[in-house]
């Protein structure tokens, strides 16, 4: 890999205060704030609220009350889209300053957080579209005396709760979708990015929405995050993170039978067949391991690769491995920013310890990298892993590869499907056969054939198995915060149940 220049001091860069948003109010929380120390940077760069179980319950008190006798519900769909619209533009014109918070709170590359706040815009654009296109069925098919009508109603509260991986591009994923279909919130970013979450806070305000439609509370799972998955006044959660958390968080709102939103972890494959484009796919499987600096659901971190190509793949893959540019996550040209914090990068370097000690070769990387500052691991290939090892099974979320060989179709099925996790997968082949047969039997909420990690706004995403439950995005993205209500109409006289109507009429 190519290291830039190490990390800077930012030298300039006093720590930001960041408040949190309760019913309109910006305040601040009882305890010592939450200290975010940039990973790439070693420096503290924001200040968090710590808030309370205390702050959770005014967040879900203020929403309650703006859904059963505030306006936002109760406007017209035109009136709310304008309102999301609004949001767009004022994200659009603040996104250096988001990109910026995102890029030093969790070391990610600056030039790629740029491209997710432009991404996030459109999220919010799409779900200005579909507040407007919100609408049930009727039918006029079940007999004269029968009118059937269906609503869609706003689901109520919705308790939103985000990891710190993509801080700012998820919240898009859930938010606009829940203020599209009526709903209030309370959102509560991950402990180690939330910046750019109480930014849009701000963002919301100057768009002209509504006191106690969206409120931030800032703070730890364990204290604010328990208490918005088991308040009976919340009617929904949506939860974005590890699978072992989402458990907890189904666990939790099943007490009140709350309605659950889950977007969990990966182990997703790349499988390549020797009639592939290899030139396309080489770049494809870099990308795909190192975007994020593997800290990422999607991210492709098996390459399931054909026997007779597999030597030559690794090569090559290790070849462009080498060029990828790591470092500041400041600097333009970094592809690679820094590992979220000195604990995770411990862990990641147990996984590829592991492998090597169970017999797996390190074909590239394998070592933390010192730049001076921050933590930092380099793309590392393992090659010769085999399906039971921890590290072609749990999800590692670091920049490493593991490279697993098949030698048929089926065979490559049964590797992709030999874990827990079903989030997506990629399937590398010319034949149209070979590509649908993989993207028929893989279970993942998304195949890519002869790309990787692609995306748009109309594109359902989400996971099988122990990877979640429910999709995000997609045009049925707003119905998911609905319920559904029969309205079951009679015209005309009574049919009394007591005396047939023959009866009645003699
Ligand atoms: P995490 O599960 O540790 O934390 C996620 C959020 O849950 C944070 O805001 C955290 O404070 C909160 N939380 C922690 N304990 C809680 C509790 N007891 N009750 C309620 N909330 C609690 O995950 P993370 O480390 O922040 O993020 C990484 C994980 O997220 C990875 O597993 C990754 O695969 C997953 N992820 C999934 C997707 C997807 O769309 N499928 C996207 C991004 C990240």
């Amino acid at each position: 890999m190519t290291v830039l220049v190490n990390p800077k001091a930012l030298v300039d860069h006093a720590p930001r205060d960041f408040k949190m948003l309760i019913d309109g109010r910006w305040s601040e929380g009882t305890a010592d704030p939450i200290e975010r120390v940039a990973p790439g940077h070693g420096v503290v760069v924001s200040r968090f609220q710590a808030g309370t179980r205390a702050d959770a319950e005014r967040a879900i008190a203020a929403a309650r009350k703006a859904f059963d006798t505030g306006p936002w519900p109760r406007m017209t769909a035109s009136e709310r889209s304008g309102i999301l619209l609004k949001a767009a533009d004022l994200i659009a014109a603040r996104a250096e300053e988001l990109a910026f918070l995102d890029a030093v709170e969790a070391g990610k590359p600056i030039s790629q957080v740029r491209g997710e706040i432009a991404g996030s815009v459109d999220i919010w654009r799409y779900a200005a579209a579909l507040a407007r296109d919100l609408h049930g069925e009727s039918y006029n098919t079940l007999g004269d005396g029968t009118l059937g009508v269906v609503l869609r109603e706003a689901i109520g509260v919705v308790s939103i709760i985000t990891p710190w991986n993509f801080p700012f591009l998820i919240v898009g994923q859930k938010l606009p979708f829940a203020l599209a279909a009526g709903c209030t919130t309370v959102v509560k970013p991950s402990e180690l990015s939330s910046g750019s979450t109480v930014v849009l806070g701000e963002i919301l305000e100057e768009a002209g929405l509504p006191k106690g439609v969206v409120n931030i509370v800032t703070g730890t799972g364990a204290e604010v995050g328990a208490v918005m998955t088991s308040h009976p006044d919340v009617d929904m959660v949506s939860f974005t993170g590890s699978t072992g958390v989402g458990k907890l968080t189904m666990a939790n709102a099943a007490q009140t039978l709350k309605k659950v939103s889950l977007e969990l972890g990966g182990k997703n494959p790349q499988i390549v067949f020797p009639d592939a484009d290899l030139d396309g796919f080489i770049d494809a499987a870099v990308f795909g391991a190192y975007f994020n600096a593997g800290e990422c659901c999607n991210a492709g971190s098996r390459l399931i690769l054909h026997k007779s190509i597999a030597e030559d793949v690794v090569k090559r893959v290790a070849a462009l491995s080498e060029k990828v540019r790591v470092g500041d996550p400041l600097d333009p040209q970094t592809q690679v920013g820094a590992i979220i914090t000195p604990q995770h990068l411990e862990k990641i370097a147990g996984y590829i310890s592991g492998a090597a000690d169970g017999g797996a070769d390190v074909a590239h990387g394998g070592k933390a990298l010192d730049l001076g500052r921050g933590q930092f691991m380099a793309p590392t290939i393992l090659a010769n892993v085999t399906p039971d090892m921890p590290v072609a099974r749990e999800e590692v979320f670091g920049p490493v590869l593991s490279v697993l060989t098949f030698e048929t179709t089926a065979q490559a099925i049964e590797i992709a499907n030999a874990v827990d996790y079903g989030l997506s997968a990629g399937v590398w082949s010319k034949d149209f056969d070979t590509c649908l047969t993989i993207g028929r039997q893989v279970r993942a909420g998304t195949v890519w054939m002869n790309t990787f990690m692609d995306g748009a706004s109309e594109l359902p995403f989400g996971g099988y198995k122990q990877s979640g439950l429910g999709r995000e995005l997609g045009r049925h993205a707003v119905e998911d915060y609905t319920e559904t209500k029969t309205l079951n109409m009679h015209i005309g006289g009574r049919t009394n149940w007591w005396m047939p109507q023959t009866e009645k009429l003699a």
